[in-house]
């Protein structure tokens, strides 16, 4: 049985963030570089910020550190930023929460499916090809083509699951 489905699973709360944090930016850095696009300072620090944890951020939060720094950031540049990161696959928005996560395979193919722990607000994320067929041949069956699909599935994480909540 392979695990390659898992793209980014539940982090225990004491493992080194920094090292995420480290290679989701240099892999942004160097699929930037391959793809030619520019990885400005604004998208680099939006980026940094979402990835600065496994929880969904929202932009008005990252609009507000980013405050800290530059005065002002105005909010239609934060929202540029913020869609190239989607369109380059480098972040996904959870849209039950209307917030953003780092994903944990930019370049994957496929939509993600995203369990979201309502305990630790922590996001998993898959990209099960199994889930993917079996929607299409279901939705097939009522003459439905998928075009799009988002799959966010709420629960608790084995952490948050041991401590009871
Ligand atoms: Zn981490
Ligand atoms: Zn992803
Ligand atoms: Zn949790």
């Amino acid at each position: 049985m392979s695990n390659s489905y898992i793209l980014s699973p539940f982090k225990s709360s004491s493992h080194t963030h920094a090292h995420c944090l480290g290679s989701a930016l240099s892999k942004a850095e160097s699929t930037c570089a391959e793809r030619g696009l520019r990885l400005t300072r604004l998208r680099r620090r939006v980026l940094e910020l979402v990835w600065g944890s496994h929880e969904p951020v929202k932009a008005y939060d990252i609009l507000d550190s980013l405050h800290d720094n530059s005065r002002r950031a105005a909010p239609p540049t934060v929202y540029r930023a913020l869609d190239f990161l989607r369109q380059e696959g480098f972040v996904h928005k959870i849209e039950s929460l209307n917030a953003y996560v780092g994903c944990g395979e930019p370049g994957h193919s496929n939509a993600g499916q995203f369990l979201i722990c309502s305990g630790c607000s922590a996001v998993a994320e898959l990209d099960d090809v199994d889930i993917i067929n079996m929607i299409a041949s279901k939705a097939r069956q009522l003459g439905f083509v998928v075009q799009d699909h988002t799959i966010e599935v709420q629960g608790l994480c084995a952490e948050c699951q041991e401590k009871g909540l």
